[in-house]
């Protein structure tokens, strides 16, 4: 699964880039070929699929966890740039949604002119939060798990949430699972 997760994180990277163009190109008022952002709009799915199916062993500690603690917990072990691009990529689709619409919830018809700002910039959002998942899923091959439990990547000697250094479990041997 390591190599399908690292090829659909890359996948998603490519996405990415393609849906900052297309909301560059949105925001510059150009064109964008209405083909392209169709299958960039419809190719989030894709991405979520593998996206989710990533972070499904991790559902016991994903419900323990909120807010940026989640993130902490589905992102652990993928480099820091691709974590800070998620969480910043997602605060601004919020930001980008108020000021193209002037609300702060509510949804926008794809008739609608201002649907191609608000999808391009929920695009960019979610290719970054998958992109992430899947390269902190490809990394994260293997059960590690700290003293207490916690679930540790590979590359890092300590545990990100109690500091406690890693036992040496045998694959599938975990406290308290
Ligand atoms: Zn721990």
């Amino acid at each position: 699964m390591a190599r399908f997760n690292q090829l659909a994180s890359v996948l998603s990277g490519l996405a990415l880039l393609t849906s900052i163009i297309w909301h560059a190109l949105i925001l510059g008022g150009r064109e964008f070929p209405a083909g392209l952002s169709t299958t960039l709009f419809l190719g989030i799915f894709a991405a979520w699929v593998p996206a989710i199916l990533a972070i499904l062993p991790l559902r016991e500690e994903i419900s323990q966890r909120r807010g940026l603690q989640f993130y902490n917990l589905v992102f652990d072990g993928a480099p820091l740039w691709m974590y800070m691009s998620a969480v910043l990529l997602l605060a601004y689709a919020f930001l980008n949604f108020v000021l193209a619409t002037g609300m702060l919830t509510g949804s926008v018809s794809n008739h609608d002119p201002r649907f191609p700002r608000v999808a391009s910039g929920v695009a960019m959002a979610l290719y970054a939060t998958a992109m992430t998942i899947l390269r902190a899923a490809a990394i994260r091959v293997g059960p590690r798990h700290c003293h207490n439990g916690h679930r540790v990547p590979q590359g890092r000697d300590t545990c990100s949430i109690c500091g406690a250094s890693v036992a040496e479990d045998a694959p599938g041997q975990r406290p308290g699972a």
